[in-house]
């Protein structure tokens, strides 16, 4: 493998690329960029996450003079983010070569202010097709020195309908023979007209699949029943519960949509797509890129070539229209080696044999997955709130957090008991619907049987009570307490079946809320209130009353 060093590069540069940590050149890298260096037009096809920002950006950074007022080399982008991210990369390549101005142009900001700036000279210009235009009419950009020229994401571009856009800035370069770059992910008779027209014997580069981000990324597939899939998404993003996921939908309606059920729901989402005005997106971008909002739901446009590490799930809402979209998608996740998840939801036969032909033409495994079972999400919910709590552990408490909890043991409860019922206060069970999820085999669930206690809400207990109550005295974990049902002058308490002798034998004659109470098996299902009392047991060795629960001074 190459390093940067051998390739013939300025030591500024490489040190340049020395502190952006890059070890060694991508593939792309290796072969666009002696080829750039020494004048050559390139194509190339590869798939996101290849680098290609740099396969061009290194040489022209190396080439282009310092201190040159004109603009030398043109890179044009679909998006504003691209710009904004290829002008930012760019600046970071001639972070050590002085003098190297890099200007971005796209629309959506006031033109005035980007006249300014080109006024102060622009060795680089890195522009949208359409704001390109719009200066090259009012003539604050002049392409007479421009020698460069690159159009990244070239089949995007044309998909946006920018082709005659291209076409005339191709046209309006008055250099006879300007090098020509075009990098692009997939290779339609488009894009083959524009090289025969405006390259000159380009040196062709295509990296094989094997480097693709998404052989990183592990795919899967959900079947979701028409009409639930947004039940299956609410589900699913708490069962990957990923630092930064993005979700996919074909049109903008469902992008609004979608960021509105979401945040309903208190799950903080933000959304992407072209109709929103420039300065909005990039906004949006930032937010999310920040982690402020750490759901992103884009359509394909608005998201093409974003480069954001750290997305670990990428969602296919809606499953993609066209093979080369599922690439792209899931190459936002498994960015640069880092591992990702992609997952697609799919609503009927139709759909499924869809992303098997997309598992075919990637070369790639998409396994079915079912969705994750009722318990197996009661489970990570709950995780994710001791979780919450482990976290505050290690925060600075409040001076009022102190004296609610003093003012709680000066009353006498224990420490426990003040715990167990903040918790029962601010935890929630969750309110998935769990239609969606498939028909599971029926687990068999603990075998219960049912205890009753001579206490209810005439002596005003709690479940809490109850359960610590339980948990206390025969010093067994509260797993072993199901439902308690708080009638009015009994309670009845699922207990695990293998415990119900030990349990019942230690609540027999205990006291909750310092009241005495009698405890027995009670082995018919209650429907009436006025069922017979648990009788005392005679017999028994008499015990003497335990500890009150609740202390009173
Ligand atoms: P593409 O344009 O092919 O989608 P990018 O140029 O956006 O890819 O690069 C993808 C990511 O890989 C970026 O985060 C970039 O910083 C990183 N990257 C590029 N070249 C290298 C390299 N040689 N070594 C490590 N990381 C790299
Ligand atoms: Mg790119």
């Amino acid at each position: 493998m190459k390093n940067f060093n051998e390739l013939p590069i300025s030591l500024e540069i490489l040190r340049a690329i020395n502190d952006l940590g890059y070890a060694e050149p991508t593939k792309i890298q290796q072969e666009a960029i002696p080829a750039i260096l020494e004048g050559k037009d390139v194509l190339g096809k590869s798939h996101t996450g290849t680098g290609k920002t740099a396969a061009f950006g290194i040489p022209i950074i190396e080439k282009v003079q310092p201190n040159h007022k004109m603009c030398e080399a043109l890179v044009i982008c679909p998006t504003r983010e691209l710009v904004l991210q290829v002008t930012n990369e760019f600046r970071k390549f001639s972070k050590y070569k002085e003098g190297v101005k890099i200007v971005p142009i796209y629309g959506g900001e006031p033109i005035e202010r980007q006249i300014q700036l080109l006024k102060k000279g622009s060795a680089v210009i890195v522009g949208t097709p359409g704001r390109i235009m719009d200066h090259l009419r009012r003539r604050t950009i002049k392409l007479n020195a421009t020698n460069m020229i690159v159009l990244d994401e070239a089949d995007e571009m044309l998909n946006m309908g920018f082709k005659e856009d291209i076409e005339e800035i191709l046209k309006s370069v008055p250099h006879e023979n300007y090098q020509m770059i075009l990098f692009s992910a997939t290779m339609p008779s488009a894009i083959l007209k524009i090289t025969e027209q405006f390259q000159d014997n380009p040196l062709t580069i295509e990296i094989a699949s094997k480097q693709r981000t998404i052989d990183t990324v592990n795919q899967v597939y959900y079947e979701i029943p028409k009409g639930k899939k947004f039940d299956a998404l609410e589900i699913l993003l708490q069962h990957y519960n990923a630092n930064l996921t993005m979700i996919f939908t074909n049109t903008k309606k469902l992008v609004d949509e979608l960021v509105d059920e979401l945040n309903k729901k208190n799950i903080k989402a933000i959304g992407l797509h072209g109709d929103m005005k420039q300065q909005f997106r990039t906004r949006v971008f930032e937010q999310f890129k920040e982690g402020n909002y750490p759901i992103l739901i884009a359509t394909d446009v608005a998201a093409r070539g974003i480069d954001v590490d750290n997305i670990e799930l990428v969602i296919n809402y809606d499953i993609p229209q066209d093979n080369e979209y599922y690439i792209h998608r899931v190459g936002r996740t498994g960015r640069a080696g880092k591992k990702g998840i992609a997952i697609t939801l799919v609503t009927g036969n139709k759909q499924v044999k869809f992303i098997k032909d997309i598992a075919k033409y990637t070369k790639t495994n998409i396994a079915k997955q079912p969705l994750p079972s009722m318990e197996e999400m009661l489970e990570s919910h709950k995780q994710l709130f001791i979780n919450e709590v482990r976290d505050q552990l290690n925060e600075n408490v409040s001076k009022t957090s102190f004296e609610i909890i003093n003012q709680l043991l000066a009353e006498g409860y224990a420490i426990e008991n003040i715990a167990t019922a903040l918790v029962a206060k601010s935890y929630q069970e969750p309110r998935f619907n769990f239609d969606v999820v498939e028909e599971q085999p029926i687990q068999k669930t603990k075998d219960m049987r049912m205890m009753k206690l001579s206490i209810g809400k005439k002596d005003k207990v709690s479940a809490n009570h109850i359960i610590c109550a339980i948990s206390e005295e025969s010093g067994l974990s509260s797993q072993i307490v199901g439902k308690v049902d708080i009638r009015d002058r009994f309670t009845l308490v699922e207990i695990d079946a293998k415990y119900i002798y030990k349990v019942v034998e230690c609540m027999y004659e205990c006291t909750i809320k310092g009241l005495p109470v009698y405890a027995g098996i009670d082995e018919k299902k209650h429907k009436k209130e006025n069922s017979q009392r648990v009788k005392r047991n005679k017999t028994t060795e008499k015990k003497s009353p335990k500890k009150i629960r609740k202390k009173r001074k």
